[in-house]
């Protein structure tokens, strides 16, 4: 199905570098097996996307908008034929069991471009202002699209979509640890027909192209999602060239459950939340903080649950977990359980070492925590892995107090049957996102984070103006 090595896509070619010859095997984390080689670009594959970026950008940007649209929504049909290959593609590369493949994963491709375009129809590109001005929105020019592997799709639709509806031309470096789902969606950009150099995309590493790619000067804008100190490295590339830095980056997002609500109800949706794709989303509720009157209840509640939990083949349907995406990131998170133990937190459910029945595959045990202080480094740092920890809090102020006492501010849950309590509490939490009592993440809402959860804000029409430029044009009226 795939080319051994995989090819990147520059100037509409499909290519192997031009002169590096390094790759990197991804490895399926439920077999522990190759699923795909990589071929790893170097700074000459970075110049040549970039300058093909560069040279697509005039006619690109000068495309009416429409003619835009209507690729994307060409994109858009293309994905949703070859949507069963999406599906597989994730479930192989970064281990998302099927059925979160199918409903969530992979449906985040269509769901964000649809979103994206309804946005750009909907929204004002330009307006008079003041006496005699006009504000006009312009794309910002050649992008670089840096994306994680946990929520693969999900990332390459949020800023694809965008940029290509924007006008932005664009070079996209996608995880290489989850590089299947981005070859298909770079497969799908050249068959919707976007005019060459538009759209290019290149394999790579961090530690090989990163700094190339972010201190080019070609490039005007970089569109960043994965971890904090990623994020960090890359704004201190990009600022000698002075380029918008748009950040998504880690987060610990707390779960405020009150003694007010349907308790069963609103713990067991939280761990279930919390351990959806084996604890790998960036805004997964890993905090969850419970009225000290029902605390205990809870915690025996979140205990029986996790120990409930079943996991499986990631390619196989049903309401199953799956492992964790590499052995590197399973040595990181058996070393963070440890760390929890050593604190002193009471392990309620699961702990140290791989899934009980399991003699493969990067399986970590559903995990709780107990007794534990907010200052621990288990409450402090994003374990990125089934595993939750639960905090006593006094009273309301006390909640509050807990909940934003960390370094990010991604997103942040609210559990009350006091819908007046619950949105006081939703504006006093430093996040950029608060869900009420289980509500979803809609495609128009904004997403992004507070604090050192980053500065962009994707989705909708927030999403398209991270690529735009404002230009004032006084005396337009005259
Ligand atoms: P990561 O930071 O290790 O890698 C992300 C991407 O950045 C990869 O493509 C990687 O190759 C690249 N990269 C790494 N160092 C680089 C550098 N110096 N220059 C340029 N590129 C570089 O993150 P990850 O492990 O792939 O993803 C997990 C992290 O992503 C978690 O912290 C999670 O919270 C975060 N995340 C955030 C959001 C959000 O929207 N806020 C969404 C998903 C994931």
């Amino acid at each position: 199905m795939f080319d051994k090595p995989l090819k990147s896509f520059i100037n509409g070619e499909w290519r192997l570098p031009a002169t590096s010859t390094d790759t990197l095997d991804a490895i399926n984390p439920a077999t522990e097996e190759v699923c795909a080689t990589v071929a790893l670009c170097g700074h000459d594959d970075v110049d040549a996307a970039v300058n093909a970026a560069r040279a697509a950008f005039d006619g690109y940007s000068a495309m009416p908008l429409n003619e835009r649209i209507a690729l994307v929504e060409k994109l858009i049909a293309v994905f949703e034929r070859r949507y069963d290959e999406v599906v597989a593609a994730i479930s192989t590369e970064m281990g998302a069991p099927y059925d979160l493949s199918y409903n969530s994963q992979a449906e985040c491709g269509p769901g964000h471009l649809r979103a994206t375009v309804k946005a750009a129809r909907e929204m004002q590109w330009e307006y008079d202002v003041g006496e005699d001005g006009r504000v006009v929105h312009e794309p910002i020019g050649v992008c670089v699209l840096i994306t994680p592997w946990n929520w693969p799709v999900n990332q390459l639709a949020t800023k694809i979509g965008p940029a290509l509806v924007s006008g932005c031309t664009m070079v996209l470096k996608p995880s290489e640890i989850a590089p299947l789902s981005a070859q298909l969606f770079a497969e799908f950009i050249e068959e919707a027909g976007f005019p060459r150099g538009v759209f290019n995309m290149l394999h790579g590493t961090g530690a090989g192209i990163g700094d190339r790619l972010t201190s080019h000067p070609e490039v005007d804008m970089i569109s960043f999602t994965g971890s904090t100190r990623a994020g960090v490295q890359i704004a201190k590339s990009a600022a000698d060239t002075v380029k918008r830095v748009s950040q998504e980056l880690g987060g610990k997002s707390a779960n405020i459950v009150f003694a007010d609500t349907d308790l069963e109800a609103a713990v067991t949706r939280g761990v279930l939340h919390c351990f959806e794709n084996a604890g790998q989303s960036c805004n997964a509720p890993t905090r969850m903080l419970v009225e000290q009157s029902v605390y205990d209840q809870a915690v025996a509640i979140a205990g029986t649950v996790a120990k409930g939990v079943k996991q499986g083949d990631p390619m196989e349907k049903g309401a199953h977990y799956g492992p964790v995406v590499s052995k590197m990131h399973f040595d990181k998170i058996q070393g963070l359980i440890q760390v929890g133990i050593d604190e002193g937190a009471q392990v309620v459910a699961g702990g140290t070492g791989r899934s009980d029945g399991f003699d493969r595959g990067y399986y970590v045990k559903p995990t709780i925590f107990a007794g534990v202080h907010n200052r621990m480094r288990i409450a402090q740092e994003e374990v990125f892995g089934p595993v939750l920890v639960m905090i006593p809090f006094k009273d309301e102020p006390d909640a509050i107090a807990i909940a934003n006492d960390t370094p990010y501010g991604l997103a942040a849950y609210v559990q009350t049957d006091d819908m007046v309590r619950a949105r006081r509490v939703a504006r006093l939490l430093r996040a950029g996102s608060v869900s009420i009592n289980g509500a979803g993440q809609d495609y128009m809402a904004p997403f992004g984070g507070y604090k050192q959860s980053g500065n962009g804000r994707e989705y909708g029409e927030f999403g398209l103006r991270d690529f735009l430029e404002v230009k004032a044009i006084n005396g337009y009226r005259a």
